[in-house]
């Protein structure tokens, strides 16, 4: 497999950073997931737009266009059709100290490899998930590699044969743990606003423009845990994953305990929406 590694192409296995790499030492760095189905990049746009809040959120300059991004990537990508995603991660580099403070001068090392999307089992027939107190830091919009905190959480919710951990704080559903949060409430379709509690997912936004394309009642608001554990359904969602409902919550069933029509209905628009694109 050819990864790509500071402007050259080489195999995975010759790819190799310092061990000096402040994305190393210090997880100073940040990062972005892209689909790309039957070869074509999905929202390219949007995720470099992510990307570039990303960067400027932990005062990183590197600039490059779109037509750039896509050209870096473009190599990366199978050419037999199959959906795939790109890893990008770039950190603020290597410098000879070890030293909290930003270096003088630094050059980003930047790393981009592609992967196979295998399709979730979950996702047709439904997860369990589990509440967890969100432990993460105060800027949790930007997309940064420092994921201590999630994989913990996350780790917890496969410890308790879970799929997901639901992060809640103050009483209120934030996101999850590498994922956005919807819940059908009397017909609506809910997920918690944007802002530096959660990360402004790339999947979250296609479904609320699915939502307001097909008239399907949605609002962004703040949900109860209260609220959520009394949702007909729930949704994780994230551009791996898809849209995938949450059947059970803490051990207690969502709605009827499987699938429900919301979710069915949103997920064939998406799918729809994909395929108009290829
Ligand atoms: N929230 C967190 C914490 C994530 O890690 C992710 C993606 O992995 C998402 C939300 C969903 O974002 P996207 O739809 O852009 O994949």
């Amino acid at each position: 497999q050819q990864v790509y590694l500071n402007g050259e192409y080489l195999p995975l296995a010759d790819a190799k950073v310092s061990v000096l790499d402040r994305g190393f030492l210090f997880g100073d760095g940040v990062y972005e997931v892209i689909p790309a189905y039957k070869g074509r990049l999905f929202r390219l746009e949007d995720h470099i737009a992510r990307l570039n809040n990303s960067l400027a959120g932990i005062r990183l300059p590197l600039a490059h266009s779109v037509a750039e991004w896509e050209a870096i990537f473009r190599p990366l990508l199978a050419d037999d059709g199959r959906d795939q995603y790109i890893y990008l991660q770039i950190t603020r580099g290597w410098a000879p100290k070890r030293d909290h403070a930003f270096p003088q001068q630094t050059t980003p090392t930047v790393f981009a490899m592609s992967a196979d999307i295998q399709p979730f089992p979950g996702r047709s027939e439904g997860i369990e998930a589990i509440t967890l107190d969100d432990t993460r830091w105060q800027l949790c919009d930007i997309k940064a590699i420092t994921l201590l905190a999630n994989i913990l959480l996350r780790q917890e919710a496969v410890d308790r044969g879970c799929a997901e951990a639901i992060l809640v704080k103050n009483g209120y559903v934030i996101e999850g743990a590498a994922s956005n949060v919807f819940a059908v409430i009397d017909g609506e379709l809910i997920t918690p606003p944007k802002g530096h509690d959660i990360l402004p997912g790339i999947t979250r936004d296609v479904i609320l423009e699915l939502a307001e394309a097909h008239r399907i009642p949605y609002r962004e608001d703040i949900i109860a845990l209260e609220a959520l554990q009394q949702a007909s359904e729930v949704w994780v969602v994230s551009s791996t994953r898809e849209i995938v409902p949450v059947v059970a919550l803490d051990g207690a069933a969502i709605g009827d305990g499987k699938p429900g029509p919301l979710w069915q209905r949103m997920d064939q628009l998406l799918q729809a929406y994909k395929n108009s694109l290829s």
